[in-house]
C-alpha cells in the first residue's frame, strides 16, 4: 500500500515513519510512504500557501492552487490511490473505515492547516472527506498518522500473528477481552485462575464473556447494530438469570443473604 500525504510540515512524518510497527511495515516493502511538501507547488520567492478568506472573518484559507498542483503530481505518481481530505467535516474515522481503506491501492491524503481548505478543492480533486472525531485539530497532519497507523495494522502480514488484528476490540463488533502478563499476583491481584489452566476451550469461553461483559458496561452502544451469536445469548441469559436471582434475594432476605450475612 502506498501512503502519500500533502503537508506544508513534512518533517512532522519523519519520526512518524521510523518506530514500531509502521517502520517495520517500511522495511518488509509492505508499505511506501512519502510526504510531499505542498510549499514546493506554490508560486513566489516566498512560496505562499493561505491567503485571506473572500467576505471577510479571522483567520487563513489554504489557497486552490498549491494544492491543486500537489494533488495532481501525487496522483500521478499513484493514479489508483484514494484521495482524502482531512477535515472535521467528514465522515467520522473508525475501525470499519479503517477495514475498508485497507483494501486501497494506494491513499493520499491532504492536511489542512489554518481556517481549512479553499471549497474548491473538494470539487474536483477529492475522492472522500474524513473526519477522526468531533473536534478541531490545529492541521490534519496528526489525523493522517492516527489514520495510516490504524490501516496498516489490519494489512495482512504486517502484525506478529494475522490472529492479533483479528481479536482486537471492534474487529468482531465487541471490545477485546482481559489482558494478563507476568507476574501471576500483582499488588494483590491475581491473575484469574482459568488462565493457568491451560484449558484452552475453558479459556476461549472466558475470555468470549469477559469481552461482552466489557463492552456492556463501557460501551454498550455496540451491541445496537450487531446479531449476537447463539452461545453469546446463552452468556447473557446466564447473567439475567443471575441478576434475577441477586434481585430476589436481596428483596426476600436483604443485603448479605447470599453470602449467609457474613
Ligand atoms: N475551520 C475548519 C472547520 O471548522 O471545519 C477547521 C480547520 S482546522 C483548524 C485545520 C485543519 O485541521 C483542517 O483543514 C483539517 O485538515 C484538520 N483537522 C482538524 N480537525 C480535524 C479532525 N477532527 N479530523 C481530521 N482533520 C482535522
Amino acid at each position: 500500500m502506498n501512503f502519500v500525504v500533502l503537508t506544508i510540515f513534512p518533517e512532522m512524518f519523519n519520526p512518524f515513519w521510523e518506530h514500531g510497527i509502521i517502520r517495520r511495515a517500511i522495511d518488509r516493502n509492505k508499505i511506501r510512504v512519502s510526504a510531499i511538501d505542498i510549499r514546493d507547488f506554490a508560486e513566489g520567492k516566498h512560496r505562499v500557501t493561505d491567503d485571506r478568506p473572500y467576505g471577510g472573518g479571522c483567520g487563513m484559507v489554504m489557497k486552490p492552487e498549491p494544492l491543486g498542483a500537489a494533488i495532481r503530481e501525487a496522483t500521478q505518481k499513484a493514479p489508483l490511490s484514494k484521495k482524502i481530505l482531512l477535515t472535521p467535516q467528514g465522515r467520522r474515522f473508525d475501525s470499519s473505515v479503517a477495514h475498508e481503506l485497507s483494501s486501497s491501492e494506494g491513499l493520499i491524503f491532504i492536511c489542512g492547516r489554518y481556517e481549512g481548505v479553499d471549497e474548491r478543492i473538494c470539487l474536483d480533486f477529492i475522492d472522500d472527506e474524513i473526519s477522526i472525531g468531533d473536534y478541531v485539530l490545529t492541521g490534519g497532519e496528526l489525523a493522517a498518522m492516527v489514520i495510516i497507523d490504524a490501516v496498516t495494522r489490519l494489512i495482512p502480514g504486517i502484525l506478529g500473528g494475522r490472529e492479533s488484528a483479528e481479536k482486537d476490540s471492534f474487529s468482531g463488533g465487541i471490545l477485546e477481552y482481559a489482558q494478563y502478563t507476568r507476574p501471576r499476583s500483582f499488588e494483590g491481584h491475581d491473575v484469574p485462575e482459568i488462565l493457568l489452566s491451560g484449558d484452552h476451550k475453558k479459556i476461549e469461553n472466558w475470555r468470549l464473556e469477559t469481552s461482552l461483559i466489557r463492552t456492556f458496561l463501557k460501551r454498550p452502544d455496540l451491541f445496537e447494530n450487531r446479531a449476537l451469536s447463539k452461545q453469546e445469548i446463552e452468556i447473557l441469559k446466564k447473567w439475567c438469570v443471575d441478576i434475577e436471582r441477586i434481585i430476589h434475594n436481596q428483596s426476600l432476605y436483604g443485603p448479605g443473604a447470599l453470602s449467609g450475612g457474613q
